[in-house]
């Protein structure tokens, strides 16, 4: 059997410095926003080169927060309109909701499952305040582009991260430094993973980055002075102290990401097969390999009696959610198709080559 995702191998390689941290984090008993926490802060901007990082709970926080926080700075209001993606994670479409804000849908393409750029554009309204785009799978969205686009329509642009830590675009900065402020998730099997929650804002915007440090802890400014209607959504103190362990080795783990899907890439030559476009570059992190077939459920049958893991990303798309009736009318046509086909197949820096080779020989054999 070869597993979708061990994460317990992935752990495994920290449980020693993971140990200490925790009998450290015990004996010191400071649990909330600690040495920890700014400690990882300083590190991940350092890592993303952004002049500023805010740990809070999860991904759904950080990207729902830095709405809320350009709502603070009265920058951005309730009832403005957010392009995201209509293939994206159904997490960045409830953080636009809950921030009381609207999403509007924009269809994607099947060479990179980001957005169609012509929809994009043509979706811009005279309502339109910010664009979303998902780094979705680990691969960068074409940010050059979406750049162009908001700074013509005087636009902010939020990226979604939480796929991407450490991917790098064309002129080398990474993602998490390619908009006006980010949204990263350490959801523990992200690249960059924690034991059980947390997450990150990335900005170079100092006055967002000063109102979303009070905004994450109840609107303090200082201990009992509130300044906004705040949220609770910290980093966990402990769960930065396993992030600090894990960071140094991302970058390691990213590259070896890359090299498997460089071999799946050149291995498999199945033509019921559609392999993801790759440009061999570091914009992609391959948080997910994802291939696209045209009978599904056939192919997942098929690896899985043959001991391959294999999972949906994602099995139905946002706008036919029950939870998201009021987009039940929309048609987006290409994100349908590719709701049907994808299948995402083990991607994990702890496969074996042997593993590789046996995923490309049964995919071939299919
Ligand atoms: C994981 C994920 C999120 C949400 O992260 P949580 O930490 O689970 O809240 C948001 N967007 C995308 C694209 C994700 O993959």
């Amino acid at each position: 059997m070869i597993p979708f995702l061990d994460l317990h191998k992935i752990n495994q390689r920290f449980e020693n410095d993971f140990k200490k941290a925790f009998s450290l984090f015990l004996d010191e008993s400071y649990f909330i926003l600690g040495k920890q926490v700014s400690r990882f802060e300083k590190a991940f901007a350092e890592f993303c080169g952004t002049r500023y990082c805010i740990g809070v709970g999860n991904g759904l926080d950080a990207l729902r927060l830095i709405l809320e926080g350009y709502k603070a700075l009265e920058i951005l209001s309730e009832g403005d309109e957010v392009l995201v993606a209509s293939n994206t994670y159904i997490a960045t479409i409830l953080a636009i909701k809950q921030a009381g804000m609207v999403p509007v849908l924009v269809e994607a393409n099947s060479e990179n499952y980001n957005f169609n750029l012509f929809h994009l554009k043509t979706q811009i309204t005279s309502k339109t305040k910010v664009i979303m785009p998902v780094h979705l799978y680990g691969e960068i969205s074409p940010m050059n582009e979406i750049n162009e686009l908001a700074k013509e329509n005087n636009l902010i642009v939020i990226e979604d991260a939480a796929q991407a830590h450490g991917a790098e675009y064309l002129n080398g900065k990474k993602a998490g430094n390619l908009g006006d402020a980010a949204g990263f998730s350490f959801y523990p099997s992200k690249n960059l993973g924690a034991l059980g929650d947390g997450g990150a804002i990335t900005t170079n915007n100092k006055e967002l980055a000063e109102i979303l440090k009070k905004l994450r802890n109840y609107g303090t400014s200082s201990k009992y002075v509130n300044d906004e209607i705040g949220f609770n959504s910290r980093l966990d103190e402990i769960q930065a102290a396993f992030l600090n362990i894990k960071l140094p080795l991302l970058e390691a783990d990213n590259n070896r990401r890359r090299a498997i899907a460089n071999k799946y890439i050149s291995g498999i030559t199945n033509n019921k097969i559609i392999l993801p476009n790759y440009d061999g570059s570091k914009n992609h992190v391959f948080h997910l390999f994802v291939v696209r077939v045209g009978n599904r459920e056939e192919f997942t049958n098929y690896l899985t009696e043959n001991g391959v893991g294999n999972l949906i990303h994602y099995p139905i798309p946002p706008h036919h959610q029950e939870a998201l009736l009021d987009f039940a009318n929309l048609n987006f046509p290409m994100t349908e198709k590719i709701h049907e086909e994808v299948v995402s197949i083990p991607m994990s820096p702890m496969l074996t080559d042997d593993e590789v080779q046996k995923v490309i020989s049964i995919l071939n054999d299919y």
